[in-house]
């Protein structure tokens, strides 16, 4: 009788033929740079940013991922060839973050196996409005669901599945506003275990770094005087003080 496992083995095999893999729209790869932004701020990381979003925030500093007009200029790459692509530049960092627009959109299972069994740590950035089965492989997420200054609205339930299933989530909320705050702190009230941090609004194209440190000043302050946020981080976007807001970074 055929060993079963060794069945599985081949049609896992198969599946990684990069002419017969589904493939994903890449928008851009890049890195080694830092992670700049959530619980995982500052470290090493690989960047593999995936077309399309089911959101359209109107402060998205990322709306290249989804606006149709560049949807249409993403790559179509098999995940063995992101893997090998990774590979090519990554000088030795062995992290890669998944991010787009909304990555969660994709069936990532494929590319996450084969990162996996390369010895990668994976970490997804997403708003958490998806809550696909493949979650439960990812290392780590930061789930960033969208305040009100963002036009959206967040599905709590659907939220809550997703921080299930991930085995080691954080929450992050971008705080323009009042309302963004008194929504952080709603976040926090439904979410009390998952790690928080707030993060400073961006503008882009507006914001300085001196803008944006000011805000920060004022965050800082309010959060350290709200007894209802025992337990959060507050952060700027670390690559765009370093950098600006530039793609690729
Ligand atoms: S969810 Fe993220 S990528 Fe999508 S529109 Fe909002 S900020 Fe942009």
């Amino acid at each position: 009788m055929r060993d079963a496992s060794k069945a599985m083995r081949d049609a896992s095999r198969a599946t990684r033929d990069p002419l017969t893999e589904r493939r994903l729209p890449v928008i851009e790869m890049f890195g080694p740079t830092l992670q700049g932004e959530g619980r995982v701020i500052g470290l090493k990381t690989m960047f593999v940013r995936l077309a399309g979003c089911d959101y359209a925030c109107v402060w998205c500093d990322t709306k290249y991922a989804w606006e149709p007009g560049q949807l249409a200029r993403s790559e179509p790459l098999a995940p063995a060839a992101i893997v090998a692509r990774l590979e090519a530049a990554a000088g030795g960092c062995r992290r890669v973050t998944l991010s787009g627009g909304n990555p969660a959109l994709h069936d990532l299972a494929p590319l996450v196996e084969q990162l996996k069994a390369r010895g990668w740590r994976t970490h997804m950035e997403t708003q958490g409005s998806l809550a696909p089965a493949w979650l439960a492989e990812i290392d780590s997420a930061t789930f960033s669901p969208k305040p009100p200054s963002s036009g959206m609205r967040t599905d709590w339930a659907v939220l809550a599945q997703a921080l299930a299933l991930c085995r080691d989530p954080d929450l992050k909320v971008v705080v323009f506003d009042e309302d963004d705050y008194a929504y952080a702190v709603d976040v926090h009230g439904r979410f009390p275990e998952v790690p928080l941090t707030l993060q400073v609004g961006n503008r882009v194209g507006e914001d300085t770094a001196a803008t944006l440190l000011e805000r920060l000043n004022r965050l800082a302050d309010r959060a350290l005087g709200d007894s209802r946020l025992g337990d959060v981080r507050v952060l700027p976007q670390m690559h765009v003080l370093i950098w600006g807001n530039r793609r690729g970074v």
